[in-house]
């Protein structure tokens, strides 16, 4: 090879080089909350603009707000046909909702609806108004073929629960596939990681303080992971002086008061921790704990108490660091 080849070879080797040690970042607004995606990779830029559109196209289906969504025609006509990524929630909705004991269950959304969550005008149902519409809500009754959702008279469903957790899976797959060798998302705090740094390092994700106190409840050192947190502070509003949050027991009709303020579900499955960490707010943590011990290798949980006690699964032991004192639930 000719030495003036050799030299532009090398600037060339040696610019890829240096590109892919350095991130890209993408910021967008979807599926009603910020999102932040950094990722290495000689082609993370365009991995990134293709992530982008995913999250964009999976919101169009999903959105409740949108009236042309596949969810919003099901809701509005009763039945539809569904597309394969509304049919692998649709399964895994339906799964947790038999393993929660219907802690999870997608057909809250006229419940939501009821108490303004969907809308702006947030306020308290009255008693009557709210037993009438929670009984409309049982994902049992829900008729599904593989193909074709069809829900009772005045049913309606939502995706909330697991949309997120599942479009974080789904947009680490977009990046792998186009040479991304490490990345970082957050969606509305939301988190997903693969591969690890240039350097080797792995990634750190701090788990948000519920009372929006400085500082993390601990931070999980940790790669190829899924970190999903639900917490009654994220959406919520006050009437005469008492706080309502968007966590709804479905055997209630009212925001979940299980005396956990945070749950984070650590797995390799976006859209099963997503589902199981609004799950386990709603149960409490003794469910939360039982639940967990039937499938201890499918994931893993970060609990904090209304009395201030924080829990960690076992596994997480040694990728989870806290100033704050914290017990271990051992299988
Ligand atoms: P997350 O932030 O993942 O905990 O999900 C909360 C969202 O899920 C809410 O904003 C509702 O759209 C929906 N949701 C609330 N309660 C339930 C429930 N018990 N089962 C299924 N979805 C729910
Ligand atoms: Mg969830």
């Amino acid at each position: 090879m000719k030495k003036w080849k050799l030299i532009i070879l090398t600037g060339i080797l040696l610019l890829t080089g240096c590109q892919s040690k350095t991130p890209v970042t993408k910021e967008l607004f979807a599926m009603d909350t910020y999102m932040t995606m950094t990722a290495y990779g000689k082609d993370a830029e365009k991995a990134l603009d293709q992530a982008a559109a995913e999250i964009r196209r999976l919101d169009q289906l999903w959105s409740v707000g949108q009236e042309k969504s596949e969810v919003s025609q099901i809701n509005q006509s009763g039945s539809g046909p569904v597309s394969p990524e509304t049919g692998e929630l649709m399964d895994l909705s339906l799964s947790l909702y038999e393993a929660t004991d219907g802690a999870l269950d997608i057909t809250i959304y006229p419940v939501m609806d009821l108490w303004g969550f969907t809308g702006k005008d947030r306020k308290v149902p009255s008693d009557e108004e709210l037993e009438q519409t929670l009984a409309k809500v049982d994902a049992s009754r829900i008729r599904y073929d593989g193909q074709t959702v069809t829900l009772e008279e005045g049913q309606g469903i939502d995706f909330g629960a697991v949309a997120k957790g599942y479009t974080s899976g789904r947009v680490m797959e977009v990046l792998a596939e186009n040479g991304v060798t490490g990345a970082l998302i957050s969606l509305g705090g939301n988190v997903q990681c693969m591969g690890t740094k240039p350097d080797g390092s792995l990634w750190r994700v701090g788990i948000q303080k519920p009372d929006g106190g400085e500082g993390y409840l601990g931070v999980l050192t940790l790669t190829d992971k899924a970190v999903i947190t639900s917490g009654g502070y994220e959406r919520y509003f006050e009437e005469n002086g008492k706080t309502y949050h968007h966590i709804i027991d479905p055997s209630t009709g009212f925001p979940a008061d299980s005396g956990l303020t945070s749950v984070t579900i650590v797995s390799e499955e976006g859209a099963l921790a997503d589902g199981l960490s609004t799950a386990c707010f709603v149960m409490g943590k003794d469910k939360a704990y039982e639940l967990w011990k039937k499938s201890p290798d499918r994931f893993d949980m970060i609990l904090l108490t209304e009395e201030g006690e924080l829990y960690i699964t076992a596994p997480l032991q040694g990728m989870f660091t806290s100033d704050m004192e914290f017990s271990v639930l051992e299988e």
